[in-house]
């Protein structure tokens, strides 16, 4: 059964990526006294990749276990809390403007909350797949595309993701496969012109993936091609697949307390974190339809805890 909790809190911060955890950095610092809970995959994303070479400060890469670690150590060394508890429901009091987040571990309230639950990349739901992560299937090519320089690689999907991805592989890769599961592209004009014109781009048309296959030491080193015309299949040599077929902003439990644009992304304030909720904010990739990366991620969780601040300096 779930109990109430008697504290109230000043901010609550809901995920624990990069815009979680640095949120929880900057109100700690303000001595919000943040808790902080940190949802099912504690680091979020990041604790899913390997070697991030992307993150300012890190001139020699560190990985992204490690990373999102340091993050935790750091928002926790200026006194914020973490529950490991998964927010189930967020409801406001329309009178006092408390919340009340609903958790696996019971029920807190709060005067202002932050939403940075991240987005999860759609995969294909294959067999094996959530092994391979890391391991030659990732969905990010700015984390992991200089990882293969001069071997072939594949994107799956035809949007403005894949096309952008393709396009960015082909910087290291000596070829990148275009698998998309219909014979048109759904990226803008631009972008397929862009794509379609790159010579070692090859698009493969009403095609899917049907199986991935690995080496002895684990690692990707083909995939089993179907055709989604008549369901023929063959095998194609590649050391990585690139998942480019969308993201599941994840915000379900906010229910009507944010709006969402129709890929499901909180809309948030333009350069701002405030939701149309007062004391309800959100960033990271649950509210970044466009750039999804972990340092702009943190630049919004940074945004956020100010935010938070001002809003809650209204209240006093
Ligand atoms: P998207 O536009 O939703 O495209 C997803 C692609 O994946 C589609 O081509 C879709 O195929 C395919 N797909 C979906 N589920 C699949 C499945 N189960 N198996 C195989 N293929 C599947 O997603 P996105 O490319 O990530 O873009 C999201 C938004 O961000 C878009 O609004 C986009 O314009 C924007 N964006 C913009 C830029 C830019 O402007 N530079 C860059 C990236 C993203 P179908 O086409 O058959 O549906």
């Amino acid at each position: 059964m779930i109990q109430s909790k008697q504290m109230d809190e000043k901010l609550i911060i809901i995920g624990t990526g990069p815009a979680g955890y640095t949120a929880a950095i900057y109100a700690a610092r303000a001595d919000l006294h943040p808790l902080v809970f940190t949802g099912g995959q504690i680091g979020g994303q990041l604790t899913t990749t390997t070697e991030v070479e992307n993150f300012p400060g890190f001139p020699e890469g560190i990985m992204g276990p490690e990373l999102m670690f340091n993050m935790s150590q750091q928002a926790e060394k200026h006194g914020a809390r973490f529950a490991y508890e998964e927010v189930i429901s967020i409801t406001q009091e329309a009178c006092s403007g408390l919340f009340t987040v609903t958790t696996s571990g019971g029920a807190y309230k709060a005067e202002a909350v932050i939403i940075a639950t991240g987005a999860k990349a759609r995969y294909l739901g294959l067999d094996g797949e959530s092994e391979l992560i890391g391991h030659g299937l990732t969905a990010c090519a700015t984390c992991d595309g200089a990882f293969y320089r001069d071997v072939p690689v594949c994107v799956v999907g035809g949007g403005d993701s894949a096309c952008e991805e393709a396009n960015f592989l082909t910087r290291f890769a000596s070829k990148v496969y275009l698998i998309h599961r219909r014979d048109q592209l759904r990226a803008s004009k631009a972008m397929q012109q862009r794509t379609l014109a790159n010579e070692k781009v090859e698009p493969l048309w009403n095609s899917t993936i049907a199986a991935y296959h690995t080496d002895d030491k684990g690692e990707l080193c083909s995939i089993t091609l179907r055709s989604t015309v008549d369901g023929t299949e063959r095998e194609l040599e590649v050391k990585c697949v690139f998942m480019a077929i969308g993201h599941t902003p994840v915000s379900n439990f906010a229910g009507d307390l944010v709006d969402r644009d129709a890929a499901g992304f909180v809309i948030t304030a333009p350069n701002g974190t405030a939701t149309k909720t007062p004391g309800l904010f959100a960033a990271g990739d649950v509210a970044d339809p466009t750039y999804r990366q972990a340092i702009s991620a943190a630049g919004m969780g940074c945004r956020a805890a100010m935010d938070a601040e001002r809003y809650l300096l209204t209240r006093e």
